[in-house]
């Protein structure tokens, strides 16, 4: 007879033959071995664990060193086990190199199997999520967090595949199931751009909902984005590029088309394309991305009209980049290039005589007269950009509009899958932002971990742990948050500047526990920061931030006699990009923070509804290189991401917990009582066995459904019994 044994292995990437079941995997983040005759793989499997660390950073032995957190990422990254848990957040570091691991057949490995009975990987998190909303019919969403180039966008495709390949289908679905697929390419054409950090980096951020019916079949989708980066539009620093779309189009656009929209085959024509010198990337093919956009366009249901219209506003804005103004030394502006306005004229569909006063003019209202009151040349060109800007930034929005429109649900039962990733225009934003995700992730981590403590009747400990709530409030606070104040030093005419918005916040501000500026308390000055600086204390580190420009970005204005042109054109997108109604709207807009304070308010809210998955993105190296790993670099963000603090809530109690029936399973073996098999109920099952095993009362729980065990070393410990 052969004999059943189970060896954890926490590597899970060793091939052992399936047991006698037809069982191959075991549980708890191992595979299944089958013992009998095959003591040589047992071996090398032992010598895996110290190879290959463990798949799970709750099992280390010293679950507070930062050292052994960052050593058995190292071993595994080394290994190509790029995938690790906390827990049920999944830890994944780029490899910068393909993979075999995203094939259908693991994709069908992953399906409808438990959790941890697989080795750790973004499909176990989509599946889970997936199976959770079906079976608990509760809202999902998975969070994707992580710096500029460590796999966000990539992790979230991976979801969107399998579910695209795993989930049923019926009649209109199929075509639901393409349009959020190829929904991936549009945006990305448009809001991505080549970054120093990321040849393919998100300038917006992106929320994605996808809706299932009651079958499981996804039926719609929705995206929200944000704060798109507009600023790239009109400037990129050295060795970045423009968004993607402008390159596509000159390099792939087809003859005639060219022709129709004014432009040449070369970007280094374009001022717009120039400012980062960076025409080619080796890693970027424009012209095959331009026919896969085009495609998509169509799948998505742009029409061939619709796609005209876009594409004309896209050749708008590198004409527009080429109009050059005359007059010196602060004298009127005039242009003096006459074939942009001929084109503008034509593709925006607009009147040239109007755009040229609009381009050199602003107007003014005074005694309730209005008057058209000339700008000087650099006032001219400022004028440009932000007319650009707003083009282009409205355009993006309609874009997402239109493909939401597409992705309509038409079944009211849904659930969502929702995921986020993200990078923003300041700084300041980004740094924001990941204080709310912090608060949100340990809010919802402790919460969970709560529930689940209440739901096995189990005494929950309290967990001590830092709330930033304190650094989220002096953000966003009313009246003396620096949003605030940055909106009230926008609002205010006269000599308001960078300066006077500082010497508030200073003022406001000051001696706030997290909030310094180069003035101390006894009026002398602080070595070593700038004037022009105030500092944060995240939490996750001290950040600098130059008030140079904070109001400009913040206020984001356009003059009202451009934005009447826009809203006289008769370009159909722009029609519904550029509202009359602004026109008579007396309030003013919202500026770009409290704009993005709302959104992520608005995000939080959902996201909070929702049962979260995590998935937590860490970038190797700042080479784009495979196989580097930055231990420095790595730290930083082990540190930022709040990954030892996760660690550390996730361990306050018990490091491990398994259901009856799977812990009985796996060790029955151990004890004559439980061996072969088990006839009375569970726990009791459980109990026997850990009293045969000598486990001691304080280091194990039993709740209704699962065993608690506080240490890793009393589960390794029963893990090693198994082999002798
Ligand atoms: P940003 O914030 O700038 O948008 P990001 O986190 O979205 O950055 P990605 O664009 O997803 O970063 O990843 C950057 C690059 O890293 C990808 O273009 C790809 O080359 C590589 N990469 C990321 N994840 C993987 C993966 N799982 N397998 C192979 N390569 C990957
Ligand atoms: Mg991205």
């Amino acid at each position: 007879m052969m004999e059943l044994k189970i060896q954890l292995i926490p590597t899970g990437e060793i091939i052992l033959p399936p047991g006698k079941n037809g069982e191959s995997y075991c549980h708890n983040c191992a595979k299944a071995v089958v013992n009998d005759g095959v003591r040589a793989m047992m071996e090398s499997a032992l010598t895996a664990r110290d190879r290959v660390g463990v798949q799970d950073f709750v099992l280390l032995e010293n679950h507070t060193s930062e050292v052994a957190f960052i050593e058995n990422l190292r071993k595994r990254f080394k290994e190509n086990l790029i995938y690790t848990y906390i827990g049920s957040v999944l830890v994944s570091v780029n490899p910068y190199k393909d993979l075999e691991i995203y094939t259908k057949q693991h994709m069908e490995r992953y399906r409808g199997v438990n959790f941890y009975e697989v080795s750790p990987h973004i499909y176990a998190i989509s599946d889970n999520a997936y199976r959770s909303m079906r079976t608990e019919r509760r809202d999902q969403c998975i969070l994707i967090s992580g710096e500029s180039g460590a796999g966000k966008t990539e992790a979230s495709k991976k979801v969107l595949q399998y579910y695209a390949v795993t989930c049923p289908a019926s009649g209109h679905v199929e075509t639901v199931k393409d349009r959020l697929l190829q929904s991936n390419p549009v945006l990305e054409a448009f809001g991505n751009a080549k970054t120093l950090r990321n040849d393919n980096s998100s300038r917006f951020g992106k929320y994605m909902d996808i809706q299932f019916d009651f079958k499981g079949a996804p039926v719609g989708g929705h995206i929200i984005n944000y704060l798109l980066e507009k600023s790239r539009v009109v400037h990129q620093s050295h060795g970045e590029r423009n968004f993607h779309i402008f390159y596509q189009l000159i390099e792939g656009g087809e003859e005639d088309l060219l022709r129709r929209l004014g432009l040449e085959r070369t970007p280094q024509q374009y001022q717009y394309l120039v400012k980062g010198q960076c025409p080619k990337v080796s890693s970027i093919n424009d012209r095959n991305e331009w026919k896969v956009v085009r495609k998509a366009l169509t799948v998505i249901g742009f029409s061939d009209d619709e796609v005209e219209e876009l594409l004309n506003i896209i050749a708008s804005v590198l004409h527009l980049g080429n109009v050059q103004f005359g007059g010196e030394d602060g004298g009127n502006a005039y242009i003096t290039t006459d074939t942009q306005i001929k084109y503008l004229a034509r593709l925006l569909n607009v009147d040239g005589s109007v755009l040229r006063e609009a381009l050199t003019h602003k107007k003014i209202i005074a005694k309730g007269e209005e008057l058209m009151s000339p700008l000087n040349q650099e006032q001219a060109g400022a004028a440009r950009d932000a007319l650009s800007k707003a083009v282009y930034g409205r355009t993006f929005t309609w874009l997402v509009n239109k493909i939401n429109a597409s992705l309509a649900f038409k079944v009211s039962l849904y659930y969502h899958i929702s995921n986020m990733a993200g990078s923003f225009e300041l700084q300041f934003c980004i740094n924001y932002c990941n204080e709310k995700l912090q608060q949100l992730f340990i809010e919802l981590t402790l919460k969970s971990e709560q529930e689940e403590y209440e739901a096995e009747g189990i005494t929950w400990e309290p967990v001590q742990y830092f709330n930033n709530k304190i650094i989220c409030d002096l953000v966003e606070e009313k009246f003396k948050g620096i949003i605030s104040i940055l909106d009230e030093e926008c609002l205010r005419p006269g000599d308001a500047s960078d300066l006077t918005f500082l010497e508030k916040l200073e003022k406001t501000l000051g001696g706030h526990a997290h909030f310094v500026t180069h003035k101390l308390a006894d009026g002398k000055t602080r070595k070593m920061m700038g004037r022009e600086d105030f500092r944060m204390i995240h939490y996750a580190g001290e950040v600098n931030y130059n008030v140079n420009g904070f109001l400009d970005k913040n206020n984001d204005l356009l003059f009202r006699n451009l934005k009447e042109v826009m809203c006289l054109s008769e370009n159909k997108i722009l029609t519904q990009c550029f509202d009359r109604e602004e026109l008579t709207d007396k309030k003013r807009p919202e500026t770009a923070a409290t704009q993005f304070k709302n959104s992520l308010a608005k995000l939080m809210e959902i996201l909070m509804s929702k049962e979260p998955s995590y998935v937590r993105c860490i970038k190797p190296n700042d080479a784009k290189q495979a196989g580097r790993f930055d231990e420095v670099l790595i730290r930083h963000q082990v540190k930022y991401l709040g990954l030892m603090e996760n660690l550390r809530v996730r361990r306050a109690g018990f490091a491990y917990r398994r259901r009856y029936e799977i812990f009985l399973q796996r060790y029955k073996s151990l004890c004559p009582d439980t061996w072969p098999s088990w006839d009375g109920r569970l726990v009791d099952g459980v109990s026997t066995l850990v009293k045969h095993l000598g486990y001691k009362p304080e280091e194990y729980k039993l709740g209704r459904s699962k065993i608690f065990i506080r240490f890793p070393k009393t589960l390794f410990a029963t893990e090693d019994a198994l082999e002798t």
